[in-house]
This record gives structure tokens, sequence and C-alpha cells, in this order.
């Protein structure tokens, strides 16, 4: 389909975000652009009812990387990307997410621009917005979390995480853990040693914004457990500050526990 007045010429590149999962949190924008592309390279993680989007005209190429197991490495993504417009296609790469926040843009914006591509960012929803959105939780707080921090804790190969917790263990502070999962316990070690209190709320959401999503509410020193317990293996998001305490779970809200308890 057409849509001449996304696309500026042919050849160019779109890094689209694709949200959480929930594909009514897709923006209009990029749903214009799944429409109008020729090709599609996606992550893994971009939910199956935003794949559903793209037509079926539109050639679909999953260059999905899950942690461990990495199907295409970035320079082959890169390079298919850069290929694919050359060839004269409107491109879109689709990730989770937003592609700013821990989405490997750089590479593939730097990759574009050395070719000669046009290309352009549509943002998107971030998992720690989706989270906030299904914790019903408000991520800053006025006078008592004046600051959100976006960070990741990737573990590669069980290496512990390089993060500077010192400079996150700040009470004022809501931060928001990507790709913590593994690295829940060297999370809570490493605020709660740099001075953060053990009792500290900490909120845990998988599959955010998805029907299968698990919120679990917890505490700074009880978070590995927590991680180790009560997720099983979707993307997740963890939530640390004083701002999670005020969290009403969509899926486990009093008024839920309420009628639960009348049955
Ligand atoms: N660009 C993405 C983040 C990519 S890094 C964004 O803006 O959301 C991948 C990490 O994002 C996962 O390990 C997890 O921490 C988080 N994530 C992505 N989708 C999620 C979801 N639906 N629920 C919870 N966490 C999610």
């Amino acid at each position: 389909m057409a849509d001449d007045g996304i696309w500026s010429d042919y050849g160019s590149v779109w890094l689209a975000g694709a949200g959480p999962g929930d594909p009514d949190l897709l923006t209009r924008k990029a749903e214009r652009l799944l429409q109008s592309a020729d090709v599609v390279f996606h992550d893994a993680l971009v939910g199956i009812g935003v794949l559903d989007l793209i037509p079926a005209s539109v050639e679909r190429i999953s260059v999905g990387k899950r942690s461990g197991r990495h199907s295409k490495d970035q320079r082959s993504i890169d390079q298919m990307i850069v290929d694919a417009a050359l060839a004269g296609k409107k491109v879109v790469r689709l990730k989770g997410g937003d592609p700013s926040i821990f989405g490997r843009a750089t590479e593939e914006l730097a990759a574009c621009r050395a070719a000669g591509i046009a290309v352009r960012i549509c943002p998107g929803v971030t998992a720690a917005s989706a989270a906030a959105a299904d914790l019903g939780v408000s991520l800053t707080l006025r006078g008592l979390a004046r600051r959100l921090t976006f960070v990741t804790a990737h573990v590669v190969r069980g290496a512990v995480p390089d993060v500077d917790w010192a400079a996150l263990a700040d009470r004022q502070a809501t931060l928001a853990v990507y790709m913590g999962k593994a690295a829940a316990a060297h999370v809570s070690a490493g605020l709660i040693g740099a001075g953060l209190p053990p009792d500290t709320p900490v909120a845990l959401v998988e599959n955010a914004s998805l029907p299968e999503r698990l919120t679990f509410l917890t505490r700074l020193d009880l978070l590995p457990l927590a991680a180790k317990s009560a997720l099983r293996d979707g993307p997740a998001v963890i939530l640390i500050g004083e701002a999670l305490r005020g969290a009403c779970p969509v899926d486990q809200s009093p008024l839920g526990e309420v009628l639960h308890a009348g049955n």
C-alpha cells in the first residue's frame, strides 16, 4: 500500500517501536508503517498481536534475539537492513517497546547513515511504562520519587553485571531494571549494600500489557526469592523505589480480592 506521507522515499528505513506486546499500545504511526512497508525485520520480543497487523503481502523476517540465544548477530542484522533499503525497499525494523531504550538502535542508525540511507525512529511504549500501567501506579511521585532511571542488568555468560550500585541507590528515585531477572540477587545485594533500605518496595512485572502478565509485589531484600519463584520465562521488568508502595495491580486489585473473598 502506498503511504507517501510517511515514507520519504523508496529505500528508506524506520526503526519502529512495537510497544510491550498489546497491539492496542502500538502507535498509529507504527501501524501505518507496518501496513505500507515492503519488508519488516522484527525482534523475538514483538508481540504476536502486533505481528498479526502486518499484511500478508509484506515480507516478514524474524531477526530475534533472546538472552542466551542470539539467532543473528547485530552486524548481520545491520547488513540485512541496509541491503533491503539499497534494493529500494521500504524497510521497517520493528523492535519491542521503544527502539531507543536498550534496543541496539545506535548500531542500526549508524549502519544506515554510513550507507547513505534515510533512517528515522517511530517511538513506542517502553516496558517500564506498560508495567506501571499494569500496577496502577505512577513511576514518579512528587517529593518522593524525583528521578526515574532506566538501567539494564543484563548478565552476560553468568558474569556479575557491571553496574555502579552507589550511583543508583537513591531513595528519591524509581529504578526500572531491564533484562534484570537473572541478576536479581546482584541487584538486591548491590542496592542494599549501597544504602537502600531492605524494605524498599519492589514490583516485578512479566509480560507487561499482555493477558498472560504476572505482577508481583515484594521488597528489595526478598527480590531474589521473588524473581526465582514468581516468574516464568517471559520478559520481565523490575521496578524499585518508594513510588511502588502505592502499586495496585490491575489483576490483583483490592476489589478483586473482595470479590474473590465474597465467592
Ligand atoms: N526496547 C525495549 C527493551 C528491550 S530490552 C523497551 O523499550 O521496552 C528487553 C527487556 O525489556 C526484557 O528483558 C525486559 O526486561 C523488558 N521487557 C520488554 N518487554 C516486556 C514486557 N512486555 N514486560 C516486561 N518486561 C518487558
